[in-house]
């Protein structure tokens, strides 16, 4: 990148044309070329799946984390890269396959279309489009809708005849606390959140232990920026690394997470299929609609001029991550997990950390705002009621998900499912004080 810069982009550009003069593919060295993945990799349309069936069957086996006969989860979106994982799942378990994954796959569909603004028509009919998907493939599958995180329980009778009267109040519910939240960027978080909360519930209900996404490298390493600028760095090993254990029980696997977003396409065209486009919050939005949004056009753009862009984050990420921990508290105990999203606090920290400056200049904002004589006695009780509703949760929300709420004025419409989990663990934390300590 450095020698691009200095003689303004001439080296790259000589090399990058040296590579389309490739006349056979550099794998078989027979047929001639129909991709090129990065420069002087030009591969025909056989080496380079067989190029992509490797891959994706050495992020199992580098982790040897799945046993044979394990129950695995397929978490497919529609996308690209979730319509290659599942066909590189399904060639996996073919007959064809010289050596087959051993794993039983299940599929898991999330429909998000309640916060998404979609009709009933449109969602209606990409369900009917899945479900066809998931029944050629006889594997066990579930559809299952966002509102659904709001039933205490998952049993199998309420994920095959979900109780239509209580979906359609869920819904609502759902619909009210998204339209509460106030930026974009916290509703793509706080979906992300509840999207992950759902699947790893249904998944340990229908006695899955394993689950994997469809996350690429190209994601990814949109997702690494996006978290640090939303102070989630603290986290960065949980949402990019291979494997994410921050559930109880369950492992969250990336195994597309060596696959460029061009990789997974061309697999997609090369065997004919056809992902779904599902409209999100910012399809048809500007590039700074959100953090996201933002950040996914900065990398993109940087990547068409840079190919090595994208390896070059994910390896910064892969050396941040390292130093995965989980946190212990000023008085060296662990912590509970952040309530919300389930990863380990980090909030901890000294006054003097950037943490701490914050906490002060909130503290003096609110101070400030109520001396002025300006403000009616409502306006300060109103403020002072909302300071009480986000300090209960300052103990128990990591500091990315204390600025989302901060951007929810009714934390209070949350899934039960995230209350319980704080009330239980206040419980114990009060049990292990009146009986342990005394
Ligand atoms: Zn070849
Ligand atoms: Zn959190």
């Amino acid at each position: 990148m450095c020698t691009s810069l200095e003689d303004g982009g001439l080296s790259y550009l000589k090399i990058n044309n040296e590579s389309y003069k490739a006349t056979i593919c550099m794998k078989c060295k027979v047929k001639s070329p129909q991709v090129v993945i990065r420069v002087n990799d030009a591969f025909c349309r056989e080496c380079f799946l067989m190029y992509c069936t490797h891959k994706f069957r050495s992020a199992f086996g580098k982790s040897k984390i799945i046993r044979d006969g394990e129950k695995v989860l397929v978490a497919f979106s529609g996308g690209q890269a979730s319509t290659a994982m599942l066909h590189l799942v399904k060639e996996g378990k073919s007959v064809r396959a010289q050596k087959k994954l051993r794993f039983v796959p299940g599929l898991i569909y999330v429909d998000e279309g309640a916060v998404l603004g979609h009709s009933n028509e449109d969602r209606q009919r990409i369900i009917d489009r899945i479900s066809e998907l998931f029944m050629d493939s006889g594997y066990e599958h579930h559809i299952i809708k966002l509102e659904q995180v709001f039933s205490e329980e998952f049993s199998d009778a309420t994920l095959l005849s979900p109780n239509n009267a209580e979906v359609k109040t869920s819904q609502e519910r759902l619909q009210q606390l998204f339209d509460s939240v106030q930026t974009i960027t916290a509703k793509e978080q706080f979906l992300r959140t509840l999207r992950q909360q759902l699947i790893s519930q249904v998944a340990k209900s229908q006695g899955y232990s394993k689950v994997i996404i469809g996350d690429t490298s190209s994601r990814l390493s949109v997702a690494l920026l996006s978290s640090m600028a939303q102070g989630k760095g603290a986290h960065i090993a949980y949402d990019t690394s291979l494997i994410d254990d921050r559930y109880d029980q369950l492992l969250l696997i990336r195994p597309m997470r060596e696959f460029t977003s061009k990789e997974v396409t061309m697999y997609n065209r090369f065997y004919g299929l056809n992902p779904l486009v599902v409209p999100t919050f910012t399809t048809k939005a500007t590039s700074g609609a959100s953090i996201d949004k933002l950040t996914e056009t900065f990398v993109s753009g940087l990547q068409a001029e840079f190919p090595s862009t994208v390896s070059t984050i994910m390896r910064t990420g892969d050396k941040l991550s390292n130093g995965k921990v989980s946190m212990p508290d000023a008085d060296g105990n662990t912590t509970s997990p952040c309530m919300l999203c389930l990863a380990p606090l980090d909030i901890s920290v000294a006054e003097s950390s950037a943490l701490g400056s914050v906490r002060y200049t909130n503290q003096l904002a609110a101070s400030r705002k109520s001396d002025s004589p300006t403000s009616s006695a409502d306006n300060i009780s109103a403020s002072l009621e909302r300071s009480c509703d986000l300090n209960s949760y300052d103990s128990s929300c990591c500091y990315s998900c204390q600025r989302l709420l901060e951007d929810m004025p009714q934390p209070k419409f949350l899934p039960g499912a995230v209350f319980s989990r704080e009330q239980s663990r206040l419980a114990m934390k009060s049990y292990i004080e009146e009986n342990l300590l005394s």
